[in-house]
């Protein structure tokens, strides 16, 4: 099928029709190729409505979760987002459609630089790319407008908060190893504001204040 069209059916039948309407969002996943994310053998499952696996024991995330995640981190085009876990760097890639600057970090160098290639394929210049531990954050660029993490956490690492803007919104699977609830919090003058958005299952987000490898 043409990725075009297959773009449009995956927007059809597994976004809007559970819900998302955001025009600038559905805009961002008709434009990004996400069959440039995933190894060519793959290709022909690029807009199957299911996670894939990228290498590494890692996985680019089902579209739907990817975009009901986008759209709870509510991003502005004046927006500086934190992304966890950049894997194949396709949810940075909807993310540069939306805001200012994605800071996006990884733990595995290989998927950090395969990312970085298609991204740059892309001229999606204004998502960076850094291999670390990103329970850490990322303090150089902070505060942030948004943060999301694309891993599943055993609790909420501090640093996160910390590096978040009044009024920003962090969005993270918190759980244990094998399922977690999505939240959405909101940060406060003082503390923070809390949402359960549903169950998940996401791979293990590995690091200083998350699993230990
Ligand atoms: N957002 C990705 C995409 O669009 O393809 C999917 C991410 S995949 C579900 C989770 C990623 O988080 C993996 O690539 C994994 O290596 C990475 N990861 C796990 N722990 C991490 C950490 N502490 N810091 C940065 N990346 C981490």
């Amino acid at each position: 099928m043409d990725p075009f069209i297959a773009r449009q059916h995956m927007v059809d039948t597994q976004i809007k029709a559970r819900g998302i309407n955001n025009p600038r969002i559905l805009k961002a996943f008709l434009e990004v190729p996400r069959h440039l994310f995933v190894d060519e053998h793959l290709k022909y499952r690029a807009y199957d409505d299911n996670p894939l696996t990228i290498g590494y024991g890692q996985t680019i995330s089902q579209p739907y979760i990817v975009a009901l995640m986008t759209e709870a981190l509510d991003p502005k085009p004046e927006h500086k987002i934190l992304e966890l876990g950049s894997g194949s760097g396709y949810q940075a890639a909807i993310l540069s459609r939306l805001c200012r600057d994605v800071y996006s970090i990884e733990r595995i160098t290989g998927l950090a630089s395969k990312a970085r290639n298609v991204l740059d394929e892309l001229s999606y210049f204004n998502v960076h790319i850094t291999v670390g531990d990103g329970t850490r954050g990322y303090e150089k660029e902070s505060p942030y407008d948004g943060i999301i993490v694309t891993a599943g956490a055993p609790y909420v690492p501090e640093k996160l908060i910390e590096q978040l803007k009044v009024g920003g919104r962090l969005v993270i699977p918190v759980g244990d190893r094998d399922i977690q609830d999505l939240k959405l919090i909101t940060k406060k003058e003082k503390g923070t504001f809390e949402k359960s958005m549903g169950g998940c299952r996401f791979v293990k987000l590995i690091g200083k204040q998350g699993w230990e490898e």
